[in-house]
């Protein structure tokens, strides 16, 4: 690792890399060869669908460093999938799942110096995929952009495997029922903004959503996904209007197989929220983020003291022991980059 970077003091931040990647897919539908380029700044209309539209989507991933000294990614081919399902919600041509994970694979070697060592972090991936034609009437961009750049980050839990604090938010919604919550559609950002800075000055990490309908059931926290335990049962909101996310996935499933919990992905009213005995919230960045307490009108519910709950720390460790080659995967989740 030659590159002139303290890996002490990644954050969640971005540090230029090397290389990125980008795919160009014009009218007739065919997407071109795609080429690896120096990282740096790229040109673009000012009519373009992405930028007068929102029409765009993105991913995100992350290569780590195992003990023994691989290079290694979490089900890429998730990642592919989802922009493969998103791309039809927001009219765009699909980049190849197969390509994708290509793609994927070869970034994160010609950008291999920039993983950070074991246990300091992980190369984050941001596939992106822009409407970049020019277009002025509200329609599909004439010209579509598939990109990847990479950048490395920091360990989420630097000073240790924290609970958060949140509060359930009445004042803002995230997504309509049949509208876009379920892709990671650019459009669903920005709004989320103001919201998360509006409690994060009052002191919680993030805020939790209700469902738009009505305003009883938990969604999301920003953009992780929630769980809360009873007993031996794991729940979880159902798909709908949430991002379908990956580590969701996968920690149901391990919840299932190697803990032999009940699973469950139901509506899960603030009520089930509140009468359980953990609650987490999963995501890739963080893996899962353990809740230590929900504040709903006013009222506070503590989880486990405000430590971490034992069956969160446990799917934490399975999965992320699992994503370091140090726990069975019988799933083939883990690819190796050679
Ligand atoms: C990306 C994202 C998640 C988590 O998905 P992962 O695939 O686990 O990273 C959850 N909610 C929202 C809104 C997201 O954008």
């Amino acid at each position: 690792m030659s590159k002139n970077i303290n890996w002490d003091d990644l954050s969640f931040a971005i540090t230029p890399t090397d290389v990125m990647y980008r795919s160009v897919c014009g009218s007739d539908g065919n997407w071109d060869a795609g080429e690896y380029l120096p990282y740096g700044n790229i040109s673009i209309s000012p009519a373009a669908g992405v930028l007068n539209y929102g029409q765009g989507l993105f991913e995100g991933l992350k290569a780590l460093r195992t003990k023994d000294n691989k290079i290694v990614l979490f089900r890429p081919i998730e990642n592919g999938k989802r922009l493969e399902e998103g791309a039809k919600r927001i009219c765009m041509p699909p980049f190849p799942v197969d390509r994708f994970v290509e793609v994927a694979k070869e970034i994160v070697k010609r950008n291999a110096d920039y993983v950070p060592p074991y246990g300091k972090g992980s190369l984050y991936l941001r596939p992106c995929l822009w409407g970049t034609g020019a277009i002025l009437g509200v329609a599909p961009a004439p010209e579509y952009t598939f990109m990847v750049y990479v950048s490395p980050v920091g360990p989420y839990f630097k000073t240790g495997f924290k609970p958060i604090k949140l509060v359930v938010t009445r004042e803002f919604q995230r997504a309509a029922g049949r509208g876009t919550g379920n892709v990671k559609y650019i459009g669903n950002y920005a709004g989320t903004m103001y919201p998360a800075k509006k409690v994060k000055a009052d002191g919680y990490n993030e805020c939790i959503y209700l469902d738009a309908k009505n305003e009883k059931y938990i969604e999301e926290v920003g953009a992780a996904n929630f769980f809360c335990i009873k007993g031996n049962k794991l729940m979880t909101p159902a798909l709908g209007s949430i991002l379908p996310g990956i580590t969701r996935k996968s920690v149901l499933q391990i919840a299932k197989d190697k803990l032999g919990m009940e699973v469950v992905e139901c509506p899960v009213s603030v009520d089930d929220a509140l009468a359980a005995d953990e609650a987490f919230c999963s995501g890739t960045a963080a893996v899962i983020s353990s809740i230590g307490n929900i504040v709903v009108d006013g009222k506070e519910k503590v989880y486990c003291g405000g430590e971490v709950g034992p069956i969160t720390r446990k799917l934490y460790d399975m999965l992320t022991k699992l994503q370091l080659c140090e726990e069975s995967d019988p799933y083939g989740w883990v690819v190796e980059v050679k």
